[in-house]
């Protein structure tokens, strides 16, 4: 069935849970030593640093005794040092020879200065492009003759790793940087018609409207098979779920490689039963869940709420050990009502650093977004959380909104409304600012979430 989540590889299929927690251990053994063997400077300091050594790690539950040893910061720090001292930017973390990473690809840098966490070996490489031509095969049907439209701002970026992925599978990617414009991706669709699409959940949401306008051609008749979203948190907002697989005829499947781990991906269902870490044995992820404030271990279970804290299986290039990525899920543990999927599935809450207090009360700008959602086409959907300082801890939540065309003179009223959903469903009491449709929309495939009026 198409869009029917299984693990890959095909072996894990045909394990029970403690077999595939035992496969994962022997390579988390096997990939510890790896490690401390090749990265003297950085892993090897870091075990010294907690008196302990690889062999002392022999189960899930071991390793989650270690401290985080990596984030954001850290590995930046990393990639800075060997850079200033090897003159390769794969950080003191990097397990290869420099010479044998031979695809790389990072963060844009937005916030710093980029990173490249997407390097990898010829092997890294290898087990990348099967798994990502596998989900195009396997999981939904696609391969030789159908075209995806694969817009998103390239270059060094994340998204690009995919693209020999989807060769791989047999698919022609016709591939366009979102920053050469809309009229030029609108232009690519016209003379190319490509029947599936690789995008960022505001990309697609926005080009409803310019198919329609600018192409004359109702989103439903671009015989688009499926879209392939990533980037941003996006089908777990259940109105926009439907909204864009209502108006492009098609299943939305989320997909997610979070912070270079293993890929994970939403199934053919009308409900949204989260990412699917189909990938099991790539790494331990939604296995080792930290408290995002405190940094200690979250018990795991259904429903369960934490930072992902990723250690690699099998990435050679330059592979997290304890890594602390930022994201914050809701782990689900039960079989996929969806499709019966057997692994761990989890929703992705907002990253740790959108996690605002207000008066007390935690709440994430997604989770703010998904309540937004509710008002459309009153207001477009697209938000800013005003930050005047850096502080994560605020007494008033301030949100500038964009409103939908023709609520000029019903802005006071709308206010109201939205305030009182926030009050009695978020607990917060926020201060609304409007601004004109259109006006917050950006080039990127990413939508801040904040505004920081500080900097
Ligand atoms: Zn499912």
């Amino acid at each position: 069935m198409i869009g029917r989540l299984r693990f890959f590889p095909e072996k894990l299929n045909w394990m029970s849970f403690e077999e595939r927690k035992e496969h994962k251990e022997a390579l988390l053994r096997r990939h510890l030593r790896y490690m401390y063997d090749r990265s003297p400077e950085y892993y090897q300091v870091k075990f010294k640093e907690c008196g302990a050594v690889p062999e002392d790690i022999k189960t899930l539950e071991d390793l989650r005794t270690l401290p985080v040893m990596m984030d954001k910061d850290a590995e930046r720090q990393s990639m800075e040092a060997s850079l200033e001292k090897y003159g390769h930017p794969f950080g003191l973390h990097a397990c290869c020879d420099p010479a044998d990473v031979i695809s790389t690809g990072g963060t844009s840098g937005t916030t710093g200065h980029p990173t490249y966490p997407y390097s990898q070996t010829g092997e890294d490489f290898d087990l990348v492009g099967q798994t990502v031509a596998w989900v195009h095969n396997d999981v939904l049907g696609l391969g030789r003759g159908d075209r995806a439209f694969f817009l998103f701002p390239l270059g060094v970026y994340a998204t690009s790793v995919l693209l020999p992925g989807i060769r791989r599978a047999g698919v022609l990617p016709l591939d366009i940087d979102i920053r050469l414009g809309t009229q030029v991706a609108l232009d690519l669709v016209k003379w190319t018609r490509p029947n599936f699409w690789w995008t960022g959940p505001t990309i697609a949401f926005f080009f409803i409207d310019l198919f329609k306008e600018k192409l004359g051609i109702d989103p439903k008749d671009l015989g688009f098979k499926c879209l392939l979203l990533t980037g941003e948190i996006g089908a777990g907002i259940p109105e926009l779920k439907k909204t864009v697989e209502d108006a492009y005829g098609c299943r939305w499947y989320d997909f997610w490689g979070p912070s270079a781990t293993s890929l994970s991906m939403s199934c053919n269902s009308d409900e949204y039963y989260g990412l699917h870490n189909f990938a099991d044995d790539w790494d331990i992820c939604y296995e080792d869940l930290i408290d995002p404030g405190s940094r200690q271990p979250v018990e795991v279970k259904d429903g369960a709420v934490g930072e992902i804290v990723v250690t690699h299986l099998r990435k050679k290039a330059s592979p997290y050990l304890r890594y602390a990525t930022g994201d914050v899920v809701e782990v689900a543990t039960s079989e996929c009502p969806g499709c019966g999927f057997k692994g761990y599935r989890a929703k992705v809450i907002g990253r740790a650093d959108d996690m605002l207090t207000v008066k007390g009360v935690n709440v994430f700008g997604r989770v703010i977004k998904e309540k937004l959602q509710t008002f459309v086409p009153r207001v477009t959907g697209l938000m800013r959380i005003i930050k005047e300082d850096p502080s994560p801890r605020i007494t008033t939540l301030k949100l500038r909104l964009e409103y939908g065309p023709g609520m000029e003179g019903k802005l006071d009223e709308l206010a109201a409304e939205i305030k009182a959903v926030m009050k009695s469903e978020l607990r917060v009491n926020p201060q609304i600012e409007w601004t004109e449709p259109g006006s917050l929309q950006t080039a990127s495939h990413k939508q801040p979430l904040f505004e920081k009026r500080y900097e």
